[in-house]
């Protein structure tokens, strides 16, 4: 199993940031550690083998689930996704517009890259709210492919992000208040 006491001392929570009263968590300093990276890709690989309906694709939500979703793709033996912030792919591409905390957000995938029924892994570090997974899960679908499980490092409790992907197989490392 993970040492989740060691991980979680590699993540940094940063009071007031971007602005009061969020605490970012960040996981700089657990990248930077060759040890603890490893130990979370293995982690992720053995769950998302036991919990999820097989995976033919990861796909990685911009920027960090990128840094987790590659190593975890080699490590499965399967392909990657990259699943951006609007207006950084080239054309063409699908596109999903939603609602933050602060504002509208809008996420892209290269069109035609997911294979017609193509069983999905989505990849992120943190679950907040759930509205960036939730829309990760309507692009994936409208895209074509089908969300096997969604794999994050944290969870952050009582923000409801949990329930947003009801019906949906959430494997989580750790969970934070
Ligand atoms: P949600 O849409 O679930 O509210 O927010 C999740 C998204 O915002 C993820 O893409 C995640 O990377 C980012 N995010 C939100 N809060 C944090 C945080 O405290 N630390 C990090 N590293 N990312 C966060």
């Amino acid at each position: 199993a993970v040492r989740a006491a060691e991980i979680r001392a590699l993540i940094r929570d940063v009071p007031d940031y971007p602005h009061p009263p969020v605490v970012f968590r960040d996981i700089t300093p657990l990248l930077a550690d060759g040890r603890a990276l490893a130990d979370v890709v293995d982690a992720f690989a053995r769950l998302v083998e036991a919990d999820a309906d097989g995976v033919d694709v990861v796909v990685g939500m911009e920027a960090r689930g990128f840094l987790l979703g590659a190593p975890l793709a080699t490590r499965l033996g399967v392909g990657f996704v990259p699943l951006r912030k609007a207006g950084k792919l080239p054309p063409p591409v699908e596109r999903e517009d939603y609602e933050l905390e602060y504002g509208a957000a809008a996420i892209e995938l290269a069109a035609g890259t997911l294979a017609p029924g193509a069983r999905v892994l989505v990849v992120d570090d943190v679950l907040a709210t759930g509205g960036t997974a939730q829309a990760a899960v309507r692009l994936v679908e409208r895209c074509g492919g089908r969300v096997s499980a969604l794999a994050f490092l944290l969870e952050l409790d009582g923000l409801g992000g949990r329930d947003r992907l009801a019906g949906q197989t959430v494997e989580t490392l750790l969970r934070v208040e």
